[in-house]
């Protein structure tokens, strides 16, 4: 919420300021010449009772000389100028008058009245802080005085003695001393006040500098209003040094001028701008975050707007709210840890510090949202971060099988006031290291506080967490109670741990046992990339591994068959539910029904939003995939058969050759000619190869990288699945899954059939090339 900004109290003109700084200068002179006068004036009372001839009063006298001391006593209150002037012309009256009453019943008053007259004037003359204090103070005195010596008899000889002291004594030298002085302290003032200037004050800009601003601001903090909000902008012109570099000093020099015309005419009315470094300026003003952002935003367009000679000025700029308690320096950092963030997301923009950390069993939700009323809230939950507004978007995780919306992953967006998003580049922008894991943890309290009120009841809500938040000390039992404070049961959270760094795999383990001890289950993200391998999988055992989409389009080298389906039957081995992300087309999704995928997730089953979709569309296309593949398989089978079926029934045609005592080489001298044999082989009961292989067309002689390990007849092959497959089904001619053929350097398929020769059972085969693209793929895992 903005506020109007305050209108400071108008700054005082030069007069005033001198008249104010003569009062703070004259106040203790005053005060002690002052209290003088009173003691004086009861040495005359005391000396006036010795003089024995009738009087005034005692009492009035003393009455006089009480009230003389209470002004001398209100003189170091008094804050106003004027306040101080009228405390000075009732002094001179009282003083007068008590002068009067001593000297009433003597024989010969003047002695007593004449020096007072002439002295009190001239020694009072200093001591008005103005002209017009000065004429009005002494004007009145005259005329009291004057009117009380009047009103007794003297002679006329008496009455010119007393005007002729007055005027060709008192009063001139009364206006003297106070004018001469005057014009001395005036002189003073103003060398003062132009050396503080001179002390203040940028000389290229014309702005302050730093050290006044900061005296300043601290002021400022200190005697604003209770509630009233103060903010800090701190902003560095990008690229400075390039244009010093370039063009010369002048021209940067010149730069600086102009940026400070722009903080000026923007903050005359109510804030104050410095030039606190090199390049680097800071404000402060009387507003809140939102309209600090917003007086930022407008300074960003108008210095951008100005040119330099290879193109415009730009700024970045750093935006910070002053929060209770807080100096004013603290608040200056935390302008500039914003500054520093706007540098590293690409310069030219505004950033706001970090909100508070909080209580996230109290998350600072925006305008009266809270987790527990969240069946009844129609609003989503939003959290502010720096400038913006975090919010959760959810997309769905199908279960191919159930073909249904099973889960949902909670993602973080970043959303303005105005609704609109945040460009992630903002949002993840490095951060220092201090905040790591702020904006996790934040985001699961966001996440949580939506989900009782956006998710189906019975679905499963996907968390993503940073390895170093999984593994921080005492967050299990923190994320527990959150998750119990928005209405959810843990079983119902899977936590994604994020591929990353930080937390090493032990911690991790160990985690993720105290995490499933409060009913979470666990998943690993993007397995296969970055830090995501099979020993961070091994040693966490999730419950689910999900697969980056990039995997459903890899495909073997030269066949282009996909890994897929070998990858789930290993996940699948290992006890974990596999998830596939990023389905985006209709063969993909396809390809993940195949490759017995658990979940899938991707643009074609639901984008990430703010409000589930209906699922309704997805279910029918999910049950397609399922129809092609059926269809599919049956055809495929029967391409693979038609395909391999001519190497079967010649192995066999040999198999008799040789049981019948053909030589191998005449044997093998039909199936040899077959265009995809790379060789054909014998292997006796151990698996190691009888006599040469016989090569055929696809044999490749250019296999040099597999050179060391080319050579068939070193080794023994009992182990491949090809001879033991064939051994379980003597007499049958089976065909194996593809694999790497060491002879041929390319992927191949083995036709092998076991038979009992003369020399004892032995398994006789051929390898052929399956490299071509397009051929049929075997069924099955
Ligand atoms: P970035 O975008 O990261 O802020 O880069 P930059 O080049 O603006 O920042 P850097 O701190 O590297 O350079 C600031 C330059 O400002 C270096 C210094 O020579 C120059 N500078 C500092 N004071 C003045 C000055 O009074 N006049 C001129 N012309 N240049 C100045
Ligand atoms: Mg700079
Ligand atoms: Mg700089």
């Amino acid at each position: 919420m903005s506020t109007i900004p305050t209108q400071h109290q108008p700054q005082p003109s030069l007069r005033e300021r001198f008249h104010r700084r003569s009062l703070e200068h004259q106040r203790p002179l005053s005060l002690v010449t002052m209290g003088f006068t009173v003691l004086a004036f009861l040495c005359m009372v005391a000396a006036r009772e010795l003089v024995g001839a009738p009087s005034a009063p005692l009492g009035y006298r003393l009455l006089c000389a009480l009230v003389l001391a209470l002004l001398v006593l209100a003189i170091p209150r008094t804050k106003s100028t004027a306040l101080f002037g009228a405390i000075g012309v009732v002094y001179m009256l009282v003083l007068v008058g008590g002068v009067v009453l001593n000297a009433r019943g003597l024989v010969d008053p003047l002695v007593w009245l004449l020096p007072a007259l002439v002295v009190i004037p001239i020694c009072a003359a200093p001591l008005w802080l103005t002209p017009m204090h000065f004429v009005t103070g002494n004007a009145l005195f005259y005329a009291v005085a004057i009117a009380l010596l009047l009103g007794n008899t003297h002679s006329r000889e008496v009455d010119a003695a007393v005007w002729t002291w007055v005027i060709v004594i008192g009063a001139p030298s009364a206006a003297v001393f106070h004018f001469s002085f005057y014009r001395f302290r005036r002189n003073h003032f103003l060398l003062e006040s132009q050396l503080a200037q001179l002390a203040a004050t940028d000389p290229l800009t014309g702005l302050q500098n730093r050290r006044a601003f900061v005296k300043h601001a601290e002021g400022r903090l200190e005697t604003r209003a209770p509630g009233a909000q103060i903010s800090a902008i701190f902003l560095d012109i990008d690229s400075f040094k390039s244009l010093n570099d370039r063009f010369g000093h002048a021209v940067g020099d010149h730069a600086l001028f102009q940026v400070a015309q722009v903080l000026k005419d923007a903050v005359a009315l109510y804030h104050s701008a410095s030039r606190i470094g090199g390049e680097e300026f800071a404000l402060l003003l009387d507003d809140d975050l939102a309209g600090a952002l917003r007086l930022a935003e407008r300074l960003r367009v108008d210095i951008a707007a100005i040119e330099r000679p290879d193109g415009y000025l730009t700024a970045s700029f750093g935006v910070a709210e002053h929060r209770p308690g807080e100096s004013f320096m603290v608040l200056l950092d935390r302008a500039d840890e914003a500054l520093l963030r706007a540098k590293q997301t690409g310069r030219n923009r505004v950033c706001a510090a970090r909100a508070l950390p909080f209580d996230p069993l109290q998350p600072p939700f925006d305008d009266g949202f809270a987790p527990h009323a969240a069946g009844n809230d129609p609003s989503a939950a939003r959290y502010r971060w720096e400038d913006f507004y975090l919010i959760s978007h959810f997309q769905p995780l199908y279960s191919l099988s159930h073909q249904k919306q099973v889960g949902f992953e909670a993602l973080l967006r970043g959303e303005q006031g105005d609704g609109t998003l945040v460009p992630p580049i903002v949002m993840f922008a490095p951060k220092p290291s201090s905040d790591e894991g702020a904006l996790d943890r934040a985001s699961h309290a966001v996440h949580l506080g939506n989900a009782r009120r956006t998710l189906p009841g019975d679905a499963w809500l996907f968390l993503n967490i940073l390895p170093a938040t999984f593994v921080a000390d005492g967050y299990a039992d923190q994320l527990t109670t959150i998750v119990r404070a928005a209405g959810l049961e843990p079983e119902r959270v899977i936590l994604e741990i994020l591929e990353s760094h930080g937390g090493s795999v032990d911690d991790m383990s160990r985690a993720a046992a105290r995490y499933r001890q409060h009913g979470f289950l666990i998943a690993v993200d993007d397995f296969g990339a970055g830090q995501s391998n099979l020993d961070r999988l091994l040693r966490i055992r999730p419950d689910i591994v999900k697969l980056d989409g990039e995997l459903i389009r890899a495909t073997t080298h030269g066949t282009q068959q996909p890994i897929l389906p070998k990858l789930v039957s290993l996940l699948h081995q290992a006890g974990m539910l596999v998830v596939v992300e990023g389905v985006e087309t209709a063969e993909e999704l396809i390809l993940a029904v195949e490759s017995n995928v658990d979940f899938a997730q991707g643009y074609l089953l639901g984008r990430p939003a703010a409000e589930i979709a209906p699922p309704e569309s997805v279910h029918r296309q999910i049950d397609d995939a399922f129809d092609v593949i059926a269809q599919g398989r049956a055809h495929q089978h029967a391409l693979f058969e038609s395909e391999v079926e001519p190497y079967r029934l010649e192995l066999r045609r040999a198999a008799d050759d040789l049981r019948a005592g053909v030589m191998m080489d005449d044997a093998f001298a039909t199936l040899a000619t077959f265009a995809r044999c790379i060789s054909c082989f014998i292997l006796d009961e151990t698996g190691r190869q009888i006599g040469h292989e016989v090569r055929g067309p696809a044999w490749c002689k250019d296999a040099a990288s597999l050179q060391p390990v080319a050579n068939p007849r070193d080794a023994r092959w009992d182990h491949r699945p090809y001879f033991r497959n064939a051994v379980l089904l003597p007499g049958e001619a089976i065909t194996s899954n593809p694999y790497l053929s060491l002879a041929s350097g390319r992927p191949c398929i083995a036709v092998t059939l076991a038979v009992q020769l003369g020399s004892g059972r032995c398994v006789m085969g051929v390898e052929l090339d399956w490299s071509a693209r397009g051929l049929p793929w075997p069924a099955g895992e």
